[in-house]
């Protein structure tokens, strides 16, 4: 019952250690090893859950480890504002809050990984510069990623992983046209989670849509 028990780096499980994380909660204790074996998620748990570690724990060791779901080895990213990994959230709060996380616990690892927050309210320049080259890592709020996509500061073709985070606030909040319309611009083939404190019906369409035979984890 701890996080030496995952299938996680030596680094990262070190990195959790100096960080004063114990004991798995017990939404990461079931979503880690389920993230891990590269498989959809659908995760019903609230904020304070220690969901975002249990999301951003298995992709920080799949940047580590270089290896994709498929199992096929990862491409060093080339030019062309390439992204791995996007995160989907519904306020700027919250961008920041899980940028900051991932951040956080890539803290010292062996490959350096690149994390990159946009959210709206703000001037985008910062953020287009940020983007240069791509990033492992993309949080996003979905009205400035649709912005940055437009300008060509980044491209989703090579999404890998795909998190939408408080997916409930993400539709009543309004993004529902944003959210389908990044969601075209996706690969169809990746993985994907979705985490939601509440499954109004709207949510239960997103995930029916979304989430390929998913583990289905209520909490
Ligand atoms: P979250 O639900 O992801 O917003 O996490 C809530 C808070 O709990 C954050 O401040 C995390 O840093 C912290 N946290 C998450 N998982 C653990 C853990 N296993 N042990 C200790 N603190 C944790």
């Amino acid at each position: 019952n701890c996080f030496a028990d995952f299938q996680l780096p030596s680094s990262l499980v070190e990195r959790l250690a100096q960080l004063e994380y114990k004991t798995p909660t017990p939404v990461q204790q079931q979503a880690i090893p389920a993230m891990l074996s590269g498989k959809d998620l659908l995760v019903g748990a609230n904020t304070g859950s220690g969901k975002t570690a249990a999301f951003a724990l298995p992709i920080i060791t799949r940047h580590i480890t270089g290896e994709l779901t498929n199992g096929k080895s990862c491409q060093p990213q080339g030019k062309g504002n390439l992204v791995s990994t996007l995160v989907l959230v519904p306020t700027r709060e919250l961008a920041k809050q899980v940028a900051d996380n991932f951040v956080a616990y890539a803290q010292n690892l062996e490959r350096k990984i690149k994390v990159v927050c946009v959210f709206g309210g703000v001037s985008a320049n910062p953020q287009m510069l940020a983007l240069r080259g791509g990033a492992d890592v993309v949080v996003a709020t979905p009205g400035r990623l649709l912005d940055l996509v437009s300008s060509n500061a980044l491209k989703l073709d090579k999404v890998k992983h795909l998190i939408l985070d408080e997916a409930d606030r993400l539709l009543s909040l309004g993004f529902t046209d944003e959210l389908g319309n990044i969601l075209k611009l996706l690969p169809k083939t990746k993985q994907t989670g979705l985490f939601s404190a509440t499954f109004p019906d709207e949510v239960i369409a997103l995930a029916n849509s979304l989430l390929n035979e998913p583990t289905t984890l209520f909490l």
